[in-house]
Formats: structure tokens, sequence, C-alpha cells
């Protein structure tokens, strides 16, 4: 046999596509990282011209080197999209990209010569130059200068057989795109050697994130006679299967590529030709299939990078994630066996791209959805299987085992919908709802039915912008589907029982006549709100249940007495926040320390000092403000003491407070108050069974009285999905952190992050779990102190859920100071904001400490190293 072709070895990754597919058989749970093949189908649009031409007989030879409309549609797109002035008699079109780099290299290449290849590299040039004779020479390209290509290390490769330098951006394994800086040390590089050909392999051009585009060397004019450029339909088109690629080349090397495909292949097939030609009308799917590309990217690479010791580069382009293992004794091999024989993830060893001096793996995410929907129905067993790991293997090891779920779940995504109006369109919905809010409020002080009809009309621009109108009705649809959404909108009908439960208890009058006897002004009780709200919050951890175990007392209470209901309202939901944002047991303390890799009870003493001077300049405001607000007085009220005894109703707020430091959840704790509630009302007397299930008895009125507000916040919660599903607001995340020049802007969009991400997600703990990573990555960065980014994250996303008109606290008590009868009904969240000083307290605080540098602190070079 052939001895060049005998010394080749196979494919690596038709190998281990081949593995998992075998192991596949008899272990469905198996799933298949290794190929880089898109799981979409093809556009119809090219189906069925391809189907067409069949029927009208495009079956037989097509002489000459492609249909000449579909080279005429290569050479305009590679002129318009990439700079390229390839003359159309010089495209070659060929069975898959593959075969177009296979042409070329037996083209330019003499027995001997030498090829540079960027290492690390796909896994087949190295075997193509064999096949022609030819020497690889690997450029080594180096891990920690994040593989940026440099002038030495070319120079070092090349010496004067060096006949052809092939290159690939967006860079399978890496992930990278080809930069305007390292573009101009090839050219440099080119210049420097007038006999070196260039072969540059841009198949993954369409596939690229965040607003960036991989530069083509062809468009360079001084070395454009010397460059070839190969591309194909397979990635961009989700048409693997088709083989349909292209070369584009100086006419020495397309004469010579022409003649040896005469030979081989003769021609391709002529119905094929034409299903390709529909791919260049095939931008929407494109983009379409790009958005879900750098979603899965997004959801993927943040998820392994939540690892400890695992660290994924973010990719620009390609579908691949690239991925780092700090793991002591294992190299890549091992750890490609290691994960397919105990996880069943199957990926690619770094050590097949020539990635031998870190242990790294390649795995795409681009595939797998079948695997995927076999693996559901295992996840039982494999459930067992990875505890059953567990005991044995390496904690950090079985952590990422159990992580394959994540690729579950980034490969049963929907397609983004797209919007008319470009990047903007996804925003004008949320920005029209915005302008009505502030147009109603100046013309008819808000008010929430208007505020409500404002968020359908809303809704419905939304659907008019939504390209796919289908599409639109799965946003909605999912909006609803949010967590935060079913808590929140049981938390204001239970909010709004308990609150009528002791209102028409009698226990507001009782309340009004002991406070009437001890003689005290009425204007404190903001304050005592305030403080009563940071007590149970610190001690429970939960912001909306020390608002729903305080507001159903004080805001009736409050309306009693006349006192400014904006002002009682900011008071609660202040104490709320500061304590939920102090307690070491509150979900966003421990997400915040978690996801910034920092310990919890360190986070909460490096955040007193904030929390402390925002929360006592609160406490004086709301004491000034109270005492200077408060007109009327319990002092001159003319009360008897008949209905003192519904002061025993008190005990359900101590109740509550008492089974959420137990670790009740929220809705149980509120459906065992308003069960006792109902009790106690009955056993006591102050509630009549007749009155108790009448219309307006408290169980009715309690629950009916929050409607308007549940549909509200349903509307609402629809509304943000529109930012969410169509990657809009990921967008302007990854738009921001391009802006991280230094300490202070990188700590600038962690709070620009936190705050919107609040916004958006609806939740203060839903956006630091969500974002964490993000500003993680942006600490590391600059190595600031790991507290100081937990302390941004939370302090910023608990002040913004305090100040946003869909945030839980703010929600309570709207709902619950609504429901009291001869309430103004056009009161609404903006009569509140201004008085949640110590909301606007934090974001101010972290504002100035950024923009002054005032508490900034970074990590010693060990700790930082720890985590790195
Ligand atoms: N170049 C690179 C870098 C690739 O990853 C691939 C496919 N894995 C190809 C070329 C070939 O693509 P095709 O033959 O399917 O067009």
């Amino acid at each position: 046999m052939n001895h060049r072709i005998e010394s080749i070895k196979p494919s690596a990754s038709m190998v281990l596509m081949a593995r998992a597919k075998q192991m596949q058989k008899t272990d469905p749970t198996v799933i298949g990282l290794a190929g880089g093949e898109p799981d979409f189908a093809t556009p119809d649009r090219i189906s069925m011209a391809a189907i067409r031409s069949l029927s009208e007989g495009y079956t037989h030879y097509v002489v000459g080197p492609g249909l000449p409309e579909l080279r005429a549609a290569i050479a305009k797109k590679l002129r318009e999209e990439n700079g390229l002035e390839y003359d159309e008699n010089c495209i070659l079109v060929t069975p898959g990209g593959k075969n177009a780099i296979y042409l070329a290299v037996q083209a330019i290449l003499n027995e001997g010569d030498e090829v540079l290849v960027l290492d690390p590299a796909w896994v087949s040039y190295e075997p193509i130059v064999q096949a022609a004779g030819g020497v690889t020479v690997k450029v080594k390209l180096d891990y920690q200068q994040d593989y940026r290509i440099t002038a030495e290390a070319l120079e070092a490769a090349c010496t004067d057989k060096t006949r052809l330098i092939i290159i690939n951006y967006p860079n399978n394994p890496t992930g990278r795109i080809l930069h305007k800086d390292e573009a101009d040390i090839l050219e440099a590089f080119m210049l420097r050697h007038p006999d070196v050909y260039m072969l540059s392999d841009e198949v993954y051009e369409k596939l690229v994130y965040d607003g960036v585009k991989s530069i083509s060397m062809g468009s360079y004019p001084s070395i454009r006679d010397r460059v070839a450029t190969m591309n194909g339909f397979s990635k961009s088109v989700a048409m693997t299967g088709w083989r349909m690629g292209y070369l584009a080349a100086p006419k020495v090397i397309f004469d010579a590529a022409y003649k040896l495909y005469q030979h081989s292949l003769s021609c391709m097939s002529g119905f094929l030709q034409k299903g390709a030609v529909e791919a260049f009308h095939c931008e929407y799917e494109t983009e379409q299939m790009r958005q879900t590309y750098a979603y899965r990217r997004d959801l993927f690479t943040g998820a392994l990078n939540r690892i400890p010791g695992v660290r994924c580069l973010k990719p620009e382009g390609a579908f691949y994630a690239w991925v780092f293992f700090d793991i002591g004794g294992m190299d890549s091999t091992q750890m490609c066996e290691y994960l397919l024989e105990n996880a069943g993830v199957v990926g690619m060893p770094g050590s097949a791209y020539g990635e031998e001096t870190a242990c790294c793996m390649r795995f795409s995410f681009a595939n797998a959805t079948e695997d995927l929907e076999r693996a559901r129905a295992e996840d039982h067993r494999r459930a067992g299987k990875a505890a059953e790991i567990k005991t044995r293997a390496q904690p950090r090891l079985t952590d990422l085992i159990e992580r394959n779920t994540i690729h579950k779940e980034v490969h049963t995504m929907e397609k983004k919908p797209m919007f008319y109006g470009g990047k903007v369109g996804p925003w004008i919905p949320v920005l029209l709802m915005l302008a009505g809010m502030l147009a109603s409020t100046i013309i008819g002080g808000g008010g929430l039915n208007r505020l409500t009809g404002i968020s359908f009309f809303a809704i419905s621009v939304g659907f008019l912008l939504c390209k796919d109108k289908k599409q639109f009705g799965k946003i909605t649809l999912k909006g609803l589907q949010n967590p935060m959404l079913g808590t929140i909108l049981m938390a204001y009908l239970m909010a709004g029982m308990l609150a009528q439960l002791l209102r028409q208890s009698g226990l507001i009058t009782a309340l009004i006549w002991g406070i009437s006897k001890l003689g005290m002004n009425a204007g404190w009780i903001p304050l005592i709100g305030f403080i009563a709200c940071v007590l149970i919050s610190t001690s429970c951890g939960t912001s909306t249940g020390s608002v729903a175990a305080v507001a159903p007392v004080l805001l009736p209470l409050a309306f009693s007495l006349n006192i400014d209901m904006g002002l009682m309202c900011g008071a609660i939901i202040s104490g709320a926040i500061f304590g939920d944002n102090l307690a070491p047991i509150s979900d966003t303390t421990i997400s915040s320390s978690l996801t910034q890799e920092a310990d919890v009870s360190q986070v909460v003493s490096t955040r007193f000092p904030y929390a402390a001077i925002s929360g006592a300049v609160a406490a004086v405001l709301f004491a000034v403000f109270g005492l200077v607000r408060t007109r009327a007085s319990p002092a001159g009220l003319d009360l008897d003491g008949s209905s003192a005894r519904a002061l025993v109703l008190l005990v359900l707020p101590i109740m509550m407070v008492f089974m959420m430091r137990k670790g009740w959840d929220l809705m149980g704790t509120l459906i065992v108050c308003n069960l006792s509630g109902i009790v106690l009302n009955l056993v006591l007397g102050t509630i009549g069974p007749d009155k108790m299930f009448a219309n307006d008895g408290p169980i009715i009125a309690g629950m009916t009285g929050m409607m308007v507000l549940v549909l509200y916040v349903i509307l609402l919660f629809q509304l943000l999905e529109i930012l969410n599903s169509s990657g809009a607001f990921d967008e302007m995340t990854e738009s921001l952190v391009k802006h991280c020049k230094s300490p202070r802007s990188g700590e600038l969009i962690c709070y620009l992050v936190a705050a919107i991400g609040s916004v958006v997600t609806g939740g203060s703990g839903i956006a630091i779990v969500f974002f964490g990573s993000l500003v993680r990555r942006i600490t590391k960065a600059f190595h600031i102190d790991r507290c100081r980014g937990a302390n941004i994250l939370d302090g910023v996303a608990c002040g913004a859920t305090g100040l946003m008109p869909h945030g839980n606290p703010t929600l309570v008590s709207l709902g619950v100071a609504l429901a009291i009868d001869g309430m103004d009904p056009n009161f609404s969240f903006l009569d509140i904001i201004p008085y949640t000083f110590h909301c606007w307290g934090l974001l101010i605080i972290f504002l100035v400490s950024i923009l002054t540098g005032i508490g900034r602190r970074f990590e010693s070079a060990e700790t930082a190293a720890e985590t790195n």
C-alpha cells in the first residue's frame, strides 16, 4: 500500500463520533458532543429547490467547476461580505469544504514541501498535507496567551521549504476569530515570504457572536494573489450531509486543482448545486441558528466556568467549547476516557488538536439533540450512576458529570424570535410601557388599572413587531412559566387574605386604641415599620416574607392614622431589603457569595458598612418624614377598648416570622397563618361565620382585592420575557462587557448588569444566579476582591428590586395597600418609589464607591491563583 496513506491516522473526531453512536446502542443516556454537526434541519427552501431540480432533470453530468449561477452567487457573496475579489471563473464547487482543502493542498505542494499549521488545529489538515507528500510544521500558539498569533512563532517555524500556511478562523477548536492585529502580523509574514501561499479555511465564518467578524486574509490587496479561500454550506446552513463546499483561489492554484477535480470527481451533482444556490437567500434561517448557538454558548460555557477547576474560553465563533481542566494527574486523553466511561459524555481530547501542554477538551454545542432526548428517559438511572461515581471520583469531576444536564437544557432550547427594528425591536414594547407609565402618571396619577391597560398595549406592539407571530404566543407562555410569577401571585392572594383577616377582626382599631393610650405620636410609625422589617428580614432572610408579615398590620394602621401610604410602604420595603441584604441565610447573600467563590461570613462582614450607612440615613429620613408628614394623631381620637381582644391576632405575624425562621417557605407559612387567622377569628367571635364567607368577607375580598395587581404582573412578566427570549438582554450584556477597560469600568458594568438583570428577570435572586458568573469573570480579570464583587452584585440587585414596579416587596405592599377599603385606587408604586430610601441608598453608595474607588479592594496574587 501507499506508504504515505498508510501512515495517516484515522480522524479522531470520526472515531469518537462512531464510538458515541456505538455506546448509545447499549446505553441511550450517552451524550455525544464530539462531532461538529448542527442539529438543525437544512432550511426548507434549499431542500425544495433540490427536489424541484431533480424532477426538472438535473440528474446528469454538469460539466465544469460548478453551475455558473452558483459560482456567480459565491463570487458575489465573497465580494460583498468578505471583501474578496475572486474571479468567478476561479471558483470551484467541491463535495464539502474538506475536499476543497484537499484539492488546494494537492495543487500547491510538491514532495517534501513544508506547510505551516497554527496549532491547535483541526484534525484533518495534517493528514491532508501528508497525503500530498508534504510535511506539516506546527506553529505552536500558547494557551496562556489566548492563542494569539505572533510574528516570532511564525518565523520560528518557517524555513526555505515552506510553501503554504493554512489558517482557520473562526477556529476549530478554540473558537477564536481573526482580529485585525493578528491579520496584520499574517500579512507582514506573507510579505516577508513571497514564495508562500496561504489557504484560509472560513467554514465557520457565519457563526460569530457578540457582533464580531473574523477577517478574511484574501481581502488584503498586498497578498491577495497568493491567498486561496475555502468555505462551505455545512455549518452556516446546516448542510453537512449534502457535502457542499467551495474553493476560491488565484488562477494558478485553481487551474491545478481543477485538473485533479476533473479526473477524480468529474463534477458535482446538479441538483445539489441547485439547492445550494438557495442558501444565499437564507439569511433569516442562518441568523436564527446563529442566535441559538449564541444562547447555547452562553449557557454551556457559563455553566462550565462555574465548576471549580474548570475553565472555558468564551468562543467568539464556531460552535465548540474549548475547556481546560485544572485537575492534577490527568492528561486530555485520560480525561476524555474518564468522562466517557463514568459520565457518558463524549468530547474530544485536546491532544487530538495538538494541545499537549494543558489538559483540555473540546465539546460541541451544536449537536446531540437526539442523544439528549433519549438521555431524558434515562434520567433516573443516570442520577443513580452519578451518585455512585461521586463516592469514588474526585468531587469536582462529578460536578461536571452532573452538569451534562446543562447540555440537555441547551439543546432543548427554542429558536430565538426575531423582531422588526433589528436590535432595538425587542426593546420597543418595554420602552413603550415605560413611556406610557410616565405619561399616565403625569396626566392622571398612574393607577394600576391604567398601567394594566398600557402593559397590554405594549404586549400587542411586541406581537406586531415579532416576525414569527406563532412564536410570539410561546414567548407569552414562557413569561407565565417564570417560577417567580407563581410564587408572587400566590403570595399576593394569601397576603391579601391575611390583611383582611387582621383588618376585619378589628385589630387595627385595637392598635390605634393602644397607641392613643400610650400617648405615642403616630409619626413614628414609618420608622417602627422600617425597624420591624429589618429585624424580621435579617432573621428570616426573605424580604417578600417580611413585607407579607408586616404590611397587613401596619398598612391599614397607617391608613387609619392618615400617614402617607407611599412613605409607609417605602419604609416596609426598605427595611425588608436591608435585612435581606445582610442576612447570612438569605438566598441572595448565599448566591452572591457562591457565584463569586467567596465565603458567606466574609461577604456579610464586608457588606455591613455599606448597608449600615445607607440604613442609618434611611432610618433618619423615615423618622423625619414620618413626623413632618403625619397630620392626625391617635391622641385626639375617641376610642373605647371594646375591640382589644383582636390584639390576640398579633400572634399571626409573630407566628409567620417564627415559621420562616424554621425554614418554612413563604407559601406554606402564609397558608398556615391564614388558616389560623380564620380559626382564631371564629373562636374569638371577631368575625362571625356569615361574614367570614361573604363576598365582602376576608377570604373572598382579600383575594379579589388583589386581582388587578395579579393581571398587571402577569402582563409585565410576559412583556419582560420578550427581552429574555429574543436575546436582547444577553446582547446588551455582552456589548457592555466589551467596555471593561479598567477596574472601575469593570465594576460599573457589574453594577449595570446587576441592576438591569434584576429588572429584567423580575427578582434579585434570579439576577444574581444568572449574572454571577459574568461578574466573577470581570472581577477575576482585574483581580478585584471577590467579596467586593459579591457586595456590588447583591447590594445593587436588592436595591433595584426594591425600586422596580414588579419587585416582589413592592408588589406585596402595593397589593395590601390597595386592598384597604377607601384607599385611593390611583395609588401606585410611583407613590412609593420616592420613599424607598434604603434602596436608593444602596444604589447610590455603590455607585459612589465604584466611581471614586473608595472601598475597592484587590486580591493578592495567591488568593487570585487559588481559583484561576
Ligand atoms: N474546516 C474545519 C475547521 C472544520 O471543522 C470542518 C468540519 N468539521 C471542515 C473544514 C469541513 O467541513 P465540510 O467538509 O463539511 O464542508
